[in-house]
């Protein structure tokens, strides 16, 4: 058995194709006639053109167009100057012949992208590679990509260039493996968009396997079995085969309205960490973002985001959102969440401590950049803005006036601001679900966090395994927190979301359906889940 990064879910069982890494030798010879050797280049470069364009065709009627606009990228990339057009200079100036001409601009590109800080730009050093490849291959006259002839096949590859990812043939490609890559490579990216099951990362599959082998793929674990025993293949049939009917089911309701037997239309939506989360969310047919934590905008880095940097990113998910009820949550750090630039006091209990809207209050410096740049953003859709951690009306009150003096403030600036937008809390502490009725007469909506709630009711730390055992959802005190926040609210007329972890929970659900709940909102991978148990 082997073991690597689960980069898309599934599992399969089939034959092994290993993809032969085409070993170019790259003369060094100089040439005589620049003109004939920069028309093998054009020529090689015209070929890729066409290539990609029927690539960035299928990418499109399988993938969509985000996916395909990765193409679209390699296809500018055919015009950049700075690109090939480095590689004509190369041979008028230094005689190179075509294929030392790409290689070379291409190993200097390479160094710049693989040597960068971020991730994510390092990753796109793969795009590089996989356009230079080509036109190498296309110099040369040699056949680009993974050829499948059989069903059932399992490619296994040092690594899959995006295009190579794209071009596999559902039909035939039940699963890749490769040595090398990360979850949000390109291919790892596209594997789970094609729902094809993968596992990267794997070091030396290609050593450790022969064209043929039997092997199973387990993408959720991220174990690859080569040539298994009897009983192993039917164990994995039966994996196999329960897991892509519950998948087929679960799709039919990507875009069906969620209403509960009893006729009430209940909203299913997402919580994310990151804007980009958002898609994922969309996929899954949510009917919006029920939190956004934003304190991730605030982690993994040196200082504070910008006012800017966070209007960005709340304008962004409120785009892609179009219109769609999108709650973003306030600095909620403290706790478990701690920022490295951000000195905090040591404290015996930091969950009953600094944190949340008690520090965003105390320091309205940190608190007045994310409010402002919310403001900014509401008008590009659907914005709710919700306060963690409330335990009084007069800490929601304070917070509301501080809305209304940054929202002044813009105006006063000439910015625009929404003119209507929703403000609401989080009922994670006890006192909040107690006084919810009182609460409700002020707020627009109310969101429950259960992680917090449950802890806080039970007195039992979420963090801590030796108390796990008392941390319980269906514990009746905390369902009778539950219910007085729903009734409490619909009392006033305001709707009620879940947001902590319950929210998903299968267990609870028929509970909360029962209870009135009005939202629901957990991670994506569990939206089709939820939305089911809602329905039934
Ligand atoms: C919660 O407490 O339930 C919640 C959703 O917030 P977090 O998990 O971020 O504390
Ligand atoms: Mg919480």
């Amino acid at each position: 058995m082997k073991k690597g990064i689960a980069a898309s879910k599934g599992y399969a069982i089939g034959n092994v194709v290993i993809k032969e890494e085409e070993e170019l030798i790259i003369p060094e010879d100089l040439i005589e006639d620049i003109e004939s050797e920069k028309e093998r280049l054009s020529k090689a470069l015209e070929l890729a053109k066409t290539q990609l364009s029927k690539i960035k065709e299928k990418a499109l009627k399988d993938m969509g167009a985000e996916k395909a606009a990765v193409f679209e990228s390699h296809m500018m990339l055919l015009d950049d100057p700075e690109f090939t057009g480095a590689m004509e200079m190369e041979i008028d100036n230094n005689k190179s012949n075509a294929l030392k001409a790409v290689d070379s601009v291409a190993k200097t590109f390479l160094m710049i992208f693989e040597s960068m800080e971020d991730e994510y730009m390092r990753e796109r050093a793969a795009d590089i590679k996989d356009v230079s490849n080509r036109i190498l291959l296309n110099v040369a006259g040699k056949m680009v990509g993974v050829e499948v002839q059989k069903e059932n096949t399992v490619v296994v590859a040092n690594d899959l260039t995006p295009s190579d990812t794209a071009q596999l043939d559902k039909k035939k490609v039940v699963a890749f493996l490769t040595n090398i890559g990360g979850r949000t490579s390109h291919s790892a990216i596209m594997a789970r968009t094609l729902e094809i099951p993968a596992v990267v990362g794997l070091n030396d599959i290609t050593s450790s396997v022969k064209n043929g082998d039997l092997v199973i793929v387990d993408g959720i674990e991220g174990i690859v079995i080569v040539n298994p025993d009897e009983a192993t293949v039917k164990e994995y049939e039966g994996k196999r085969d329960a897991f892509e009917k519950e998948k087929e089911e679960l799709k039919k309701l990507v875009e069906v309205k969620t209403v509960t037997k009893d006729g009430k239309r209940v909203e299913v939506a997402g919580n994310i960490g990151k804007p980009e989360d958002v898609h994922k969310v969309l996929e899954n047919g949510a009917d919006g973002i029920g939190l956004f934590r934003t304190e991730f905008l605030y982690m993994d880095r040196d200082d504070m985001p910008s006012e800017e940097e966070q209007f960005e990113s709340y304008k962004y998910v409120l785009e892609k959102m179009e219109g769609k009820p999108v709650v973003i949550r306030t600095l909620d750090i403290g706790g478990d969440k701690q920022l490295s630039y951000l000195p905090m006091p040591e404290e015996m209990n930091p969950f009953l401590g600094y944190r949340a809207i008690r520090l965003c209050l105390d320091r309205k410096d940190i608190f007045r950049v994310q409010i402002r740049a919310l403001l900014r953003a509401s008008v590009f859709g659907n914005l709710k803005i919700m306060f963690p951690m409330i335990s009084s009306l007069e800490e929601f009150m304070q917070a509301k006036t501080f809305v209304e003096e940054c929202k002044a403030e813009l105006r006063a600036e000439g910015k625009e601001v929404a003119e209507e937008f929703e403000l609401g809390i989080m009922v994670e502490i006890p006192a909040a679900a107690v006084m919810a009725d009182e609460l409700a007469k002020h707020v627009d909506f109310f969101s429950i966090g259960t992680n917090d709630l449950i802890q806080y009711t039970l007195a039992a730390d979420r963090m801590s395994e030796k108390v796990s055992y008392l941390y319980n959802p269906m514990h009746p005190a905390v369902l009778r927190l539950i219910k007085m926040t729903i009734d409490g609210a619909h009392k006033e007329g305001k709707w009620v979301g879940m947001c902590g972890e319950m929210a998903g929970d299968e267990t609870a659900i028929p509970t909360l359906v029962e209870y009135g709940l009005d939202e629901f909102s957990m991670s994506a991978s569990s939206i089709l889940r939820a939305k089911q148990l809602i329905m039934e």
